[in-house]
């Protein structure tokens, strides 16, 4: 979808900023560029809406050469979120989202219906907020409403510059959550730029890392944690690229472990006399459908005597995460309850249990897959035993 040949950038004195470019972003993918200041991210994404020419190569954009397009056209079809959304001061809420439907000669009813869809779509409600100005937003609201006007008119393409760089670490990982699930319903072709290697890795289908104007490792966020391609992209990455790659590995179906089971209408006698026999100190609890009740311990199984149900003495489960989180979802349940696993859901159905070896295995399987042609003792492999 964004095709960069070849491409460099020298500026008029001198400043070699990016040199021979080559890349290409998928339709539907989002990729980062991520590298320090001055690096030649910025450069790179203002070539794309011809914001900055080229001096050598060519970007396509959905096949067609960018050099050849007019610019006006193109800034108009490609979405553009820039840091603290970047909004007209004296334009209301509302209008700013509207600014490219207006400027595309949309009708205004349906220029400022459409904004108001794309308001609520990034959590704004347009009759609480669509009246006021950007000064009256707080910096979360502000990015919030950049990102709308930046889909106002669907583009299929979108460029975002440090998007999330201006609000505190909270917020910001709220917006990056929210971004995500709007990108997972919207689908837009997006190149993302930030110098937050946390950012890159979590928002990135794959990442560019930017050495002084050229990329250093193109790959998905697992292969660039696993295996940096020199000792530069494992400099930048960090040395907890271990723990960070806890936050791109989701949890699957084949590491989980099966623990003892117990039906939530069984006879507790019977449910304490199996737990016995096994030697299991605790049987996780599921109803008729495989969904998970909570656990209950043998010993309580056994003093109950011949009275009464599993059911009567299930308790809650408090460490669960559901199929597909990341394995770091999983580790900070562990940590948070105090548990030696987290029982894992598809659902409201029950799958398995995650245990600190499976979570192990999880990361080792993930470094396996991503890491294709690279050969298995050049793999630098933290455990979370060794963080
Ligand atoms: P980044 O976004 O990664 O911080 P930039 O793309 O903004 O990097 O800049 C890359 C390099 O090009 C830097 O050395 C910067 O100083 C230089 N640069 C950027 N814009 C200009 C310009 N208009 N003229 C000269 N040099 C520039
Ligand atoms: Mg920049």
């Amino acid at each position: 979808m964004i095709r960069f040949e070849q491409v460099g950038k020298v500026y008029a004195d001198g400043t070699t900023a990016v040199d021979g470019l080559s890349f290409e972003v998928a339709e539907g993918e989002l990729v980062t560029l991520v590298g320090p200041s001055g690096c030649g991210k910025t450069t790179t994404m203002m070539m794309v809406n011809r914001l900055i020419e080229p001096t050598s190569g060519r970007i396509l954009v959905n096949g067609e050469d960018v050099s050849t397009v007019d610019p006006v056209r193109l800034r108009r079809s490609i979405g553009f979120v820039i840091q603290q959304g970047g909004l007209f001061p004296h334009r209301t809420v509302l209008e700013n989202a509207a600014t490219v439907p207006a400027l595309l000669g949309w009708k205004r009813s349906r220029a400022r219906a459409r904004a108001a869809e794309l308001l609520d779509l990034v959590g704004l409600d347009p009759g609480t907020y669509g009246g006021r100005y950007p000064a009256q937003l707080s910096g979360g609201q502000r990015q919030r409403v950049g990102v709308a006007r930046a889909l106002a008119a669907d583009p299929p393409v979108l460029l975002m510059d440090e998007p999330f760089g201006a609000v505190d670490p909270v917020v910001r990982e709220r917006l990056q959550n929210e971004f995500l699930n709007l990108q997972a319903t919207v689908r837009k072709t997006v190149l993302l730029v930030t110098h937050d290697i946390e950012e890159a890795v979590r928002m990135g289908d794959r990442i560019a890392v930017y050495g002084q104007g050229r990329i250093e490792q193109f790959d998905t966020p697992g292969a660039v944690l696993g295996a940096p391609a020199s000792p530069y992209v494992a400099e930048f990455v960090g040395t907890d690229r271990g723990l960070k790659r806890l936050s791109v590995t989701a949890i699957e179906p084949d590491d989980l472990d099966q623990p003892p089971v117990a039906r939530l209408d069984e006879a507790a006698s019977a449910a304490a006399a199996r737990l016995r026999a096994d030697g299991a100190r605790w049987a996780v609890v599921l109803g008729k459908g495989g969904e998970l009740h909570g656990w209950v311990a043998a010993e309580a199984l056994a003093l109950a005597g011949e009275e009464g149900t599993v059911g009567d003495l299930a308790r809650r489960m408090e460490a669960w995460v559901p199929v597909g989180a990341p394995l770091k979802r999983a580790f900070g349940e562990m940590l948070q309850h105090d548990a030696g696993w987290v029982a894992v859901l598809d659902g409201p159905r029950f799958l398995g249990v995650l245990t600190p070896a499976g979570l192990h295995e999880a990361l080792r399987r993930s470094v396996d897959a991503d890491v294709r042609g690279v050969g298995r003792d050049e793999v630098e492999f933290d455990s979370i035993a060794d963080a």
